[in-house]
């Protein structure tokens, strides 16, 4: 008999390409390799029993954001998200931290010198976040609201590095924007940087950046319950490695890495295309641990307690430094450390008076480091007497994650390096990117537009092309 589509690969991506396509009254198989739903939006006890720890994604700016998911029922499917006071604390030698509020003015009275450049930078984003958000996060096209687009993307397209020097004069407002542009996982002075730390900001004055009730992974137990009511299959535990798996179907999407749809649909794929989708750039992977705490993180500053993500590293000369070093294939000593404290706002992650932690840095592709006292060190810099309340902790290098996800290519876990080129020409330069030569075949992965992160948009984008062509198809095997 056969269904209309089949989805390889459930993370958000792959579930929001298969709501998508049910939506638009296509019938759906998604078929998942581990034996529970989710991808990055994964929770388990990774240390001790009752300590529930988020094993990818953490934060989720783009997930409560996402023009696609705030679209769905998600909260009548479980999902609860739970809203810090402050999105981002970014704690200094010194001082007090930069905390980065949902009020701009409140934000911008942290920033001593810069109150006033740093208001003048973020507010003209300010007036139709959302609106700006939807263009962002959309393919490469004529966008909605062109001025505001033409004006984020003229800072946008500068790097991380130059765009904050040349904004602010003080270390503050530029530690804040090197942290958030440090998400790039580009060298803070490669061009695009910029886009990355803007849209972070921006996402911090519209919705404080929250987690999920329980864990990460009640986002994809929503996105599949709701799935279900739509009349979409789930088959967990079936991990597609040759095109004999899969059952008949007029279109594949493949929420997977580039290299896996290239070694998967081999057979079905131009040799020309199959050496593009061979030759695309995946990054620096990273280091992570997650620890069992007896208690909160003792920060120097405590209002460091108030934010679900720490950003630590110090100055911006510091952490552009620590990603260039990355970039050159080095260990830097102080590394750029992101930090999500689920447990400070989510009793249900930790058993009572306990708490989590969950912390990584950026690493050479592929590397097998052992970084457990960096990156500790990096965390007893701002809140001595850490390594005290550890009771467990639990590491995974680059290797760890792409045993755990194929998709994270030697660690690298936002689908491919986002620089000028790859950042609209993933996996390759095609006018449709999500659509192959092959009529049939889609990818939805984080690889493709608009790149990484738990907002379901490239699956959205994916669906869409492939509903587009659906109905010209023939329910056929794949070979
Ligand atoms: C450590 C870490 C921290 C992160 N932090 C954040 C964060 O705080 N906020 C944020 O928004 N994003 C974060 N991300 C990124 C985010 O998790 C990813 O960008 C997102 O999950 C990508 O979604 P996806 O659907 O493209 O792919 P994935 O989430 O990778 O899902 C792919 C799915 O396909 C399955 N699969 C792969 N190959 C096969 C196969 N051959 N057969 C069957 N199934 C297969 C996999 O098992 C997986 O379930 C983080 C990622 C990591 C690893």
């Amino acid at each position: 008999m056969g269904q209309d589509a089949v989805i390889i690969g459930s993370g958000p991506n792959g579930l929001a390409a298969a709501i998508a396509l049910a939506e638009g009254g296509a019938s759906v198989l998604v078929l998942e390799a581990m034996d529970e739903v989710g991808g990055g939006i994964r929770t388990a006890e990774l240390t001790l029993p009752g300590f529930n720890h988020d094993v990818c994604s953490g934060a989720h700016p783009m997930g409560i954001l996402s023009p696609y998911f705030s679209k769905l029922p998600l909260a009548e499917h479980g999902l609860e998200w739970i809203r810090p006071s402050a999105s981002v604390a970014h704690p200094l030698d010194d001082e007090p931290a930069v905390i980065l509020w949902r009020s701009l003015d409140e934000t911008a009275r942290g920033l001593g010198l810069d109150e006033e450049r740093y208001r003048r930078l973020l507010a003209p984003f300010l007036e139709n976040p959302r609106g700006l958000l939807g263009d962002v996060l959309g393919p490469l096209g004529v966008p909605r609201h062109p001025l505001l687009m033409l004006r984020f993307g003229l800072k946008a397209i500068r790097s991380a590095a130059g765009l904050a020097r040349s904004r602010f004069r003080g270390a503050r407002a530029r530690a804040l924007f090197a942290g958030c542009g440090a998400h790039s996982i580009l060298p803070l002075e490669r061009m695009l940087s910029g886009a990355v730390g803007l849209l972070f900001l921006i996402t911090a004055h519209v919705e404080e950046w929250p987690v999920a009730k329980g864990g990460s992974i009640a986002i994809g137990r929503a996105l599949a319950s709701y799935l279900r009511t739509l009349g979409g299959r789930i088959e967990t535990g079936t991990r597609v490695t040759s095109l004999a798996d899969l059952p008949a179907a007029r279109v594949y999407l493949f929420d997977t890495s580039p290299a896996q749809l290239a070694e998967i649909a081999a057979p079905v794929l131009p040799a020309k295309y199959l050496r593009r989708l061979r030759r695309y750039r995946y990054g620096p992977g990273v280091f992570k641990m997650d620890w069992a705490l007896d208690g909160p993180i003792p920060w120097k500053d405590p209002r460091c307690l108030l934010a679900s993500t720490v950003h630590l590293g110090g100055t911006l000369e510091e952490i552009a430094a620590a990603e260039a070093a990355v970039w050159r294939g080095e260990h830097p000593d102080r590394p750029f450390v992101l930090l999500v404290q689920q447990s400070q706002f989510d009793p249900n992650r930790a058993p009572d008076g306990k708490h989590t932690g969950y912390a990584y840095c950026h690493v050479p592709p592929g590397s097998t480091v052992d970084l457990t006292k960096v990156l500790e060190r990096q965390v007893e810099r701002f809140a001595p007497g850490f390594r005290e309340r550890i009771l467990a902790r639990h590491v995974m290098r680059p290797d760890d994650f792409e045993r755990h996800n194929p998709n994270y290519v030697g660690g690298a876990i936002t689908g491919g390096v986002a620089d000028l080129f790859q950042a609209f020409a993933r996996p390759v330069a095609r006018l449709d990117p999500y659509s192959t030569p092959n009529p049939r075949v889609f990818l939805c992965s984080a690889s493709t537009p608009p790149g990484g992160g738990v907002h379901g948009m490239c699956g959205y984008h994916a669906a869409r092309s492939a509903l587009r062509r659906i109905a010209r198809l023939e329910v056929a095997t794949l070979r």
